[in-house]
């Protein structure tokens, strides 16, 4: 809930969420484990806790360092898919729905069963094409975006969509690969923001959790109140050392993200003159089709890149060739990770078969490179 205009992310991600200060206090929240906590006989007091499903200190202490981070208010769930769910549970049947034609699988895998299930139209977009974004809105009951795209690396337009869309159709962002530290689209006035936890706020691969940031306006009270609620009767809540796990992660969060981006860029560079890469999609780049948007609109062009190489065979050579980075799914921690995307059946045909996306960690870039090198001058 807090708004903190004068404070940079780097300082709200280390003082929000903390015990108020009184001689003796502890300066952490502790994890609260409570299924359950005295009850009051006047149950309609909003304030009071009864059960675990309806709050958790632990929560809310994360919540207020997310919500400052993305200029709004957080909810955080037991996942980023809990938390997209929340959001299309908002979506009536027949309802239509805009959607990335290359997006996170796991959404695009959910809005599909639940097309099927509940007659939903669903429109896709390419998110760099601003007009077909536009067009594709119209008439729509919700637009889902995803910027920079898993795993092409597409920037779209956010400040120019967020403008066009906002008060006329509920509007979506899924920010996991940018993150708050580097792209904030409630700013631009977009409903919602999506982020998958188990990423950059967690940061060490070793939790799940998910979050939504909403408007901190009037006119998004109820949208926040029926999250909360859909939240709350469906279960999806955070496990309490999840959540305690994730707001130690979120302390070190700007400086894990700076690091990573930075190096990044550096690797970006590189590979692109590396004669075995075909391609390097990463918004750094001069030549990308994303890089003047995203140097625009993001601060920074996130620690994700995908490079295309010959075809499978070769992008298996490739990762099986290095050793320090380990050949994993997911991204946005401490240690640097990659996979050919193909691998998994889900994946769209657009993407290449010798698509290697690389989550950039905060290791030293010299090492980085010289095991990425290594490997490459070998195919
Ligand atoms: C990982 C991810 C999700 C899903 O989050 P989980 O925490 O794994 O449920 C959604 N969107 C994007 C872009 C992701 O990378």
């Amino acid at each position: 809930m807090s708004s903190h205009p004068d404070l940079r992310p780097e300082t709200l991600a280390v003082s929000l969420g903390r015990p108020p200060r009184t001689p003796g206090a502890p300066l952490n929240v502790s994890p609260v484990m409570a299924s359950t906590y005295v009850g009051a006989h006047d149950t309609a007091a909003a304030t009071t806790l009864g059960y675990g499903r309806d709050g958790n200190d632990t929560w809310t202490a994360l919540e207020d360092v997310l919500g400052a981070l993305g200029r709004g208010r957080a909810l955080t769930f037991a996942s980023g898919m809990a938390a997209a769910s929340a959001v299309l549970e908002q979506l009536a049947p027949g309802g239509t729905i805009v959607l990335p034609s290359s997006c996170y699988l796991g959404v695009a895998a959910l809005v599909q069963s639940r097309a099927e299930k509940f007659g939903w139209t669903v429109r896709t977009v390419d998110v760099a094409d601003t007009e077909a974004v536009l067009t594709a809105a119209d008439g729509a009951d919700l637009v889902w975006l995803e910027s920079p795209t898993n795993p092409l690396m597409e920037v779209a337009d956010l400040p120019a969509i967020g403008a066009a869309l906002r008060g006329r159709v509920r509007t979506v962002v899924d920010n996991t690969f940018a993150s708050a530290l580097v792209q904030r689209p409630l700013e631009h006035g977009f409903d919602v923001v999506v982020e998958s936890g188990t990423k950059f706020v967690g940061g060490h691969s070793d939790l799940l959790l998910g979050a939504l940031t909403v408007r901190p306006d009037a006119d998004a009270d109820d949208l926040f109140a029926d999250l909360a609620a859909v939240r709350h009767d469906s279960g999806a809540i955070p496990g309490t050392m999840e959540a305690w796990l994730a707001l130690r992660g979120v302390r070190t969060m700007p400086l894990r993200v700076r690091a990573a981006q930075d190096s990044a860029a550096t690797l970006a560079a590189r590979l692109a003159g590396h004669p075995a890469v075909s391609r390097v999609r990463h918004p750094s780049l001069p030549d990308d089709p994303g890089h003047a948007r995203a140097a625009a609109t993001m601060d920074g062009f996130g620690s994700l890149l995908s490079i295309d190489l010959a075809d499978a065979g070769t992008a298996e050579r490739f990762i099986d060739g290095c050793a320090l980075w380990t050949h994993a799914t997911s991204l946005g921690s401490v240690e640097s990770t990659f996979e050919r995307r193909r691998r998994w059946s889900a994946e769209l045909p657009v993407v290449p078969e010798g698509l290697v996306r690389l989550s950039v960690g905060v290791e030293h870039v010299e090492d980085l490179w010289r095991d990425l090198e290594q490997s490459l001058d070998q195919l």
